[in-house]
């Protein structure tokens, strides 16, 4: 099934295979003086690896530094400032870097990297609040989730504190040289709930400021009326990350969040913030996500997971698992393509069957995950109807963004 050719034809293939396989960097690379991103080896626990556009603009994070990569049969390799893949040797693509923005090497006011603000993920930029998740610092013994690298990464890559003044300053650098329009906030658990008082006040400056779109990714508050006046405030998307649909599978990976929320709570918050679409504030898009990682279950039960979570009206949001160094699965093999393709085919049927709003924010493509609306090429369905409709979302979005300042939207 994969060949050279197969991956040229179907990039979404490639940037699945990509992320399963890892790639090689021949000596003939030279990624940070040709303009790319340098390797932030396990920021914020989302495993960053080398970040690279693939044809059909799929923005990718393929691993590098894991072990696992080191055998893998795809090779980037630059020949006269071209970078292109090899796979088992036969050229499949040209590649392009990412692009490393200027402001990648400016500090703020108060004398920070910007880049420990926040950094670009694919097109979007990523801030990890920098309070480190108490999972990691649980007595007497630690509860993070298994696959996690917060706890060993915090105090490297990010800043220790990040003020509101110090987040609209990268934010807006970001959006007007990178043309970012989305910004998403992401945090651990923290006692008392506070992941939500702690990020409104960033959402408030960006809204009023720079009307840009602003996502969070939390735990799932015990308030759940805490996410209306979000919503009310403009805030575009909640993602709850439980990761695995199988109780017993979710209990070992996720110790913390079993202890705390349990998943049945995840899932009654996931379900909650999808209804919170049909209120308003009507020009403020809005989507809720159930976040999975493809990988750590069977794939018939992130399948199922799939199903549930569009079932409700929300959005997977689903990645592939990568074994990170230092983390307590560092040891265990990443999944296999093969057995992905119908979990991520299914990802693309589900959404469409059900004619959610995949696709639509402008300008948003993202490294770190398989989006739904990238993955059609993984299925035999097509849904025309269904994709005209979201054509006809996306250029209205576009046009509401454009109007309310947000003007870097391309
Ligand atoms: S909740 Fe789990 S995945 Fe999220 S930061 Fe904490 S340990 Fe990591």
């Amino acid at each position: 099934m994969l060949s050279p050719v197969t991956l040229r034809e179907n990039p979404a293939l490639l940037k699945l295979d990509l992320y399963c396989k890892g790639m090689r960097l021949d000596d003939s690379c030279f990624i940070e003086g040709d303009g790319g991103r340098q390797i932030l080896r396990t920021r914020a626990g989302l495993g960053s690896g080398l970040e690279l556009i693939l044809p059909r603009g799929l923005w990718t994070n393929v691993p590098v530094t894991e072990p696992f990569a080191a055998a893998s049969p795809h090779v980037l390799h630059r020949e006269g400032g071209r970078y292109f893949i090899r796979y088992r040797g036969d050229i499949v693509t040209d590649v392009r870097l990412s692009p490393r923005p200027a402001w990648y090497d400016a500090r703020t006011a108060s004398g920070k990297p910007m880049t420990r603000i926040g950094t670009l993920q694919g097109t979007y930029l990523g801030i990890y609040q920098a309070k480190v998740c108490e999972y990691w610092t649980a007595k007497p013994k630690k509860t993070n989730c298994k696959f996690c690298s917060v706890g060993l990464n915090l105090g490297v890559d990010d800043a220790d504190e990040k003020s509101v003044s110090e987040v609209l300053e990268v934010v807006r650098r970001a959006r007007d040289e990178s043309g970012i329009t989305y910004v998403d906030f992401n945090t651990g658990h923290y006692d008392g709930d506070t992941y939500l008082d702690i990020l409104e006040p960033y959402l408030v400056r960006i809204k009023k400021e720079l009307g840009l779109l602003v996502g969070f990714q939390t735990p799932p508050h015990r308030d759940l009326s805490r996410y209306d006046r979000l919503r009310a405030l403009g805030l575009n998307r909640v993602s709850f990350c439980f990761e695995a649909f199988d109780p017993e599978r979710f209990k070992e990976l996720c110790p913390g969040k079993h202890a705390e929320y349990g998943l049945d709570y995840y899932l009654e918050a996931v379900r909650y913030c999808a209804r919170l679409g049909r209120s308003g504030p009507g020009h403020e898009p809005w989507v809720a996500n159930g976040e999975l990682i493809a990988g750590l279950e069977a794939p018939e039960s992130t399948m199922r997971a799939i199903d549930w979570i569009t079932s409700v009206g929300a959005i997977p949001t689903v990645c592939v698992f990568r074994p990170l160094v230092g983390t307590d699965l560092e040891h265990e093999a990443p999944p296999r393509t093969e057995q992905l393709v119908p979990v991520f085919a299914r990802l693309y049927e589900a959404c469409m069957e059900r004619s959610l709003p995949i696709g639509c924010a402008p300008n948003v493509h993202v490294s770190l995950v398989m989006l739904p609306e990238e993955c059609g090429s993984l299925s035999p369905r097509r849904f025309p109807w269904q994709s005209l409709k979201l054509k006809a979302m996306a250029t209205l979005l576009r046009r509401r963004l454009a109007a309310r300042g947000a003007e870097a939207i391309r």
